[in-house]
């Protein structure tokens, strides 16, 4: 029988720049511009342990088809998920500020839409605050120079019309509210299906549709919450009546009176609550 060792360390993962017990060699197939970003801007410094031979394929970081290699770094699960989620999410963006210059800018050319929280991999901290970033857009009246309303933007592999429900974590409701509060405006939310395009060993992205719905809409759907079993996280369930297709936002912004109807309903109704513990 092997010596029992008691002094097993656990690998580093080089975002927390911790030993955590799930910590693991994590692979990604990225362009070298992209393993440079990961290495100098969230990692520390640390390059890939191993590298790869040059191929063409999407990099997961900029969905871009290119020459990409395969890197690979010990990563713990967290902050696997949150490296694997952020191509996906900058598609996501894109496809809503694509949606804003084609069919917003030519209509409202008042409105300015602002990226406010571009997704991206950042050195991650004990002491960092979990699920506080700021909301993705700011929409801004150029003629006033005003914040009229945010835009929040959550992303998945489904349509609206197939989901039973709409879910949220109870801290991504906590979050927007707390946002909503802290810049007095209220404030949209944009669900973005984005699935994978296959380039066998590589993985892309590819936005197929947009849904929105308001914090209104959301606390008129609430339907309850639920725990993850196996995450200990709550999360609120909303109808997915609250979701309409993008299609229907232009008609949002005009009022009859040169107003946003969400605007109308934040000096009328102020925040809701859009969800309910008991
Ligand atoms: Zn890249
Ligand atoms: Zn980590």
């Amino acid at each position: 029988m092997a010596k029992k060792s008691s002094t097993f360390v656990y690998p580093t993962c080089v975002r927390h720049l911790k030993p955590r017990k799930d910590v693991r060699l994590r692979l990604f197939f990225l362009c070298k511009r992209c393993t440079e970003s990961w290495k100098n801007e969230a990692f520390s410094g640390n390059a890939p342990l191993s590298t790869g031979e040059k191929m063409e394929g999407y990099c997961l970081l900029c969905n871009k088809l290119t020459s990409v290699q395969l890197q690979t770094w010990f990563l713990c699960d967290i902050c696997d998920r949150v490296a694997k989620s952020i191509g996906r999410n900058h598609v996501a963006e894109q496809s809503i500020l694509d949606y804003w210059e084609q069919t917003v800018k030519p209509k409202f050319p008042k409105y300015e839409i602002i990226q406010n929280d571009k997704a991206s991999l950042r050195p991650r901290r004990a002491e960092d605050v979990s699920g506080e970033g700021p909301l993705d857009f700011l929409v801004k009246d150029k003629n006033t120079g005003k914040t009229i309303f945010g835009i929040e933007n959550k992303t998945g592999r489904s349509s609206i019309k197939e989901m039973s429900q709409f879910q949220l974590d109870v801290s991504d409701c906590d979050s927007i509210l707390h946002h909503v509060n802290h810049l007095h405006i209220p404030a949209y939310i944009i669900h973005a299906q984005v699935l994978e395009l296959w380039k066998p060993p590589t993985m892309g992205f590819e936005a197929k549709g947009l849904w929105f719905t308001d914090m209104y809409k959301m606390a008129q759907n609430f339907t309850g919450i639920k725990m993850r079993a196996l995450e200990q996280r709550g999360a609120a369930f909303f109808k997915r009546a609250a979701f309409s297709p993008i299609e229907n936002f232009l008609e949002q912004l005009d009022n009859g009176d040169g107003t946003a109807v969400i605007v109308k309903q934040f000096e009328l109704h102020g925040i809701p609550q859009i969800y309910r513990t008991n």
